[in-house]
């Protein structure tokens, strides 16, 4: 095969740009999936070691944060409200999550809470004395209002040895809740007054009896809806309670005031003023006696932690007991011997870190690792069923976790390895197929190429051939006659004949070639329009019938009217010219030419039969191509230019026809088109 020098670049382009690197890169590709097992396992140690720094940042880095934050929390400590009044003011309190409560001291004094700072012991369990209201009297008191009296006078007078003050109060309390029950409240009012201000009574009231007096007090005054009054007992309660010496009752207060100023916050009354005032005061006190509550549930632990000296004043020191986690830290805004004690809220403090650490270890999806709490159970990672483990870390700070890193399943890094390895076939089989398409397709390109350009090369040389005979007829018939050498009337009548004749077929070749190039520049120069193309037919049949009956062919036509088509005229004159003339010229004497226009549904029909030469079945595919034509004798014997069925081939499927061939060797053919017929 012959490549012309653009083609040839072209191919050498090719394989050097595509078919050389993709070799290269295969054999480097190959070259790495040896390696890979290798470099997986260098690539899993060193991921290892980098996510056990991770961790271990992680959990110190978030530690530091809520140390940060506790220390900024701990800013606003001295400016907490102290007195009754200050309690109404909305203080600024800054909540850190992780910490649930927070403590400020001065050279070993407590600053904050305030109201600490009196000196408190811790609480006992007074529920169940609460509870033991002496069932048998009240029952008594039930069944007799009058009793009611003299039993209570009874106890307020006598100082009996046989019963405790503590009980007498306890009895009393009862009395007044069963007038509550009642609903006999300025009875029952009457006896808390008494309970209340009798001095012989009151010194043996306990503080959580002292509450529960409060509580009924309050819960009087709101049922009488007198709200001015319950709010001011309230307030008066608090002032007792803030002014007393020692502070025993921290739950018991907690539950009254909670429930008084949350019932005080529900009054519809209370102007918008003192809502304010009640709601911080609210917030204030309950966050302060809250904070007390811890205090003095884990003195021991605080007192521990503040005989500790060893402290840095910026440091920090967790202590772990009983359940419970503080930590102390040198109080850094104010010079002295200042210390912010907070305690861990476990489980907030915990979340934080335990988040901090799966975000971290998100990244390293393919390193098996655990961490273990105190307690045996896992935080984050997994526990691998077969792997041994590799290395075990204690993670130091609040909390006592373990963190371990475990082998890497060999058949995780095979399966790994494999699984890049049919990538890499993958890649280089697409980028094979790749090439050897595309190889094809461009060779099959260049072939038809190349045949095109050796079709027209030819065209060429025959069409200069074509026009060239007729036009050496022409000259030398004129010249002839020129010279005067032909006198006689019939030569000068023949050779007139025959220069006609020749320059007939020149005009015919002329007419075929420009139509030619009409249609390779598509329909942009057609006209389009509705025709009957039974008219159309006929005009050609008439104009070249004569050149059939003088060759001595017989004709049979029908030309059916109504076979309206939408179309350019010329293109379809042409083309039934074409087909008709290829009947005359490939049929010898004697023989028939059918031409036919006919309806057949929503299609127009035209037909041209004829009993010529016919068409080998190898060539019938080919008859349509540009310039091609028939190498037999009997066309080369014809002439012609191969552009007639090219020429009808275009300006049926510009019209959006179909064309059919049937044909016979030495029989004759039958060429159809069938149009779609308009209205
Ligand atoms: P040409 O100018 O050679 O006639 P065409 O494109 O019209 O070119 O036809 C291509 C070839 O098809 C012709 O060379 C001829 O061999 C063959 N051919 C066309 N029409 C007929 C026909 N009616 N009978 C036999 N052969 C035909």
């Amino acid at each position: 095969m012959h490549f012309s020098k653009g083609n040839l670049i072209l191919i050498l382009v090719f394989v050097g740009g595509i078919i050389l690197p993709t070799a290269i890169l295969s054999f480097l590709g190959f070259r790495n999936i040896q390696n890979e097992m290798f470099l997986a396992q260098k690539n899993f140690d060193e991921n290892q070691a980098a996510l056990e720094k991770d961790i271990e940042d992680a959990i110190e880095k978030e530690q530091e944060k809520i140390y940060q934050e506790t220390k900024a929390a701990s800013l606003f400590l001295y400016e907490q409200p102290r007195s009754l009044l200050e309690f109404g003011n909305a203080a600024s309190f800054k909540d850190v999550a992780g910490i649930e409560a927070i403590f400020l001291y001065n050279n070993g004094k407590l600053v904050y809470p305030d109201i600490s700072s009196k000196h408190f012991y811790p609480t006992h369990d007074f529920s169940s004395v609460v509870a033991s209201v002496n069932e048998q009297r009240l029952f008594e008191a039930e069944q007799d209002t009058s009793s009611r009296e003299v039993l209570l006078h009874r106890l307020i007078k006598t100082n009996s040895p046989f019963i405790t003050k503590n009980e007498q109060v306890v009895n009393i309390l009862g009395i007044i809740r069963l007038c509550y029950k009642e609903k006999n409240y300025e009875e029952a009012l009457k006896w808390l007054k008494v309970l209340e201000s009798n001095p012989h009574l009151q010194g043996y009231l306990h503080a959580d009896l002292t509450r529960s007096v409060n509580l009924l007090h309050f819960e009087i005054l709101v049922k009488q809806k007198k709200h001015a009054e319950a709010e001011d007992y309230s307030l008066s309660v608090l002032n007792q309670f803030l002014q007393s010496e020692s502070i025993e009752d921290i739950p018991s207060a907690k539950f009254f005031f909670e429930t008084a100023f949350s019932q005080i916050l529900s009054f519809e009354d209370l102007s918008q003023e003192k809502r304010e005032s009640f709601w911080n005061l609210r917030a204030n006190f309950n966050r302060q006696l809250g904070y007390m509550e811890i205090l003095s549930k884990y003195r021991k632990n605080f007192e521990d932690l503040l005989s500790n000296d060893f402290m840095s004043k910026d440091g920090i020191l967790y202590r772990s007991r009983d359940d419970v986690t503080l930590f102390k830290m040198g109080y850094p805004f104010l010079s002295g011997n200042q210390i912010v004690i907070a305690k861990i809220d476990t489980e907030a403090f915990r979340a934080r870190l335990i988040e901090r650490v799966k975000n971290v270890s998100q990244r390293w999806k393919n390193v098996p690792f655990s961490i273990i709490d105190e307690k045996d159970s896992l935080l984050a990672g997994a526990i691998p069923d077969s792997s041994g483990v590799i290395s075990q870390t204690r993670i130091s700070g609040a909390f006592d976790w373990e963190f371990s890193l475990y082998e890497k399943d060999m058949k995780e890094i095979r399966r790994e390895s494999r699984q890049r390895m049919y990538l890499m076939y993958g890649l280089l089989l697409f980028s094979l197929i790749t090439v050897v398409f595309g190889s094809f397709f461009m060779l099959r390109f260049i072939i038809q190429e190349h045949k095109l350009l050796a079709m027209k090369a030819n065209f060429l040389s025959s069409v200069s051939h074509e026009l060239k005979t007729p036009l050496t007829s022409i000259k030398m018939f004129a010249e002839m006659m020129a010279r005067g050498r032909v006198t006689k009337v019939e030569k000068v009548q023949e050779y007139s004949g025959l220069i006609g004749k020749e320059a007939t077929r020149l005009e015919n070749l002329i007419g075929a070639i420009l139509n030619y190039t009409r249609m390779e520049h598509g329909t942009g120069a057609f006209k389009w329009e509705r025709l009957d193309f039974s008219v159309c037919a006929k005009k050609v049949f008439e104009a070249v019938e004569d050149i059939g009956v003088e060759k001595g062919l017989e004709f049979h036509t029908k030309f059916e009217p109504g076979a309206y088509v939408m179309g350019d005229y010329t293109a379809l004159y042409s083309l039934a010219q074409n087909l008709i003339e290829n009947a005359i010229k490939y049929t010898n004497a004697p023989g028939e030419i059918t031409i036919s226009v006919y309806n057949e549904e929503d299609r127009a029909v035209f037909s041209v039969a004829d009993t010529g030469v016919g068409i080998d079945s190898s060539e019938q595919k080919n008859i349509f191509n540009d310039f091609y034509r028939v190498g037999d004798e009997m066309t080369r014997s014809t002439k012609g230019s191969g552009l007639g069925l090219a020429i009808v081939k275009r300006v049926a499927e510009t019209h959006k026809a179909t064309i059919s061939l049937s044909s016979k060797l030495g029989k004759g053919s039958t060429f159809t088109v069938r149009f779609k017929k308009v209205d």
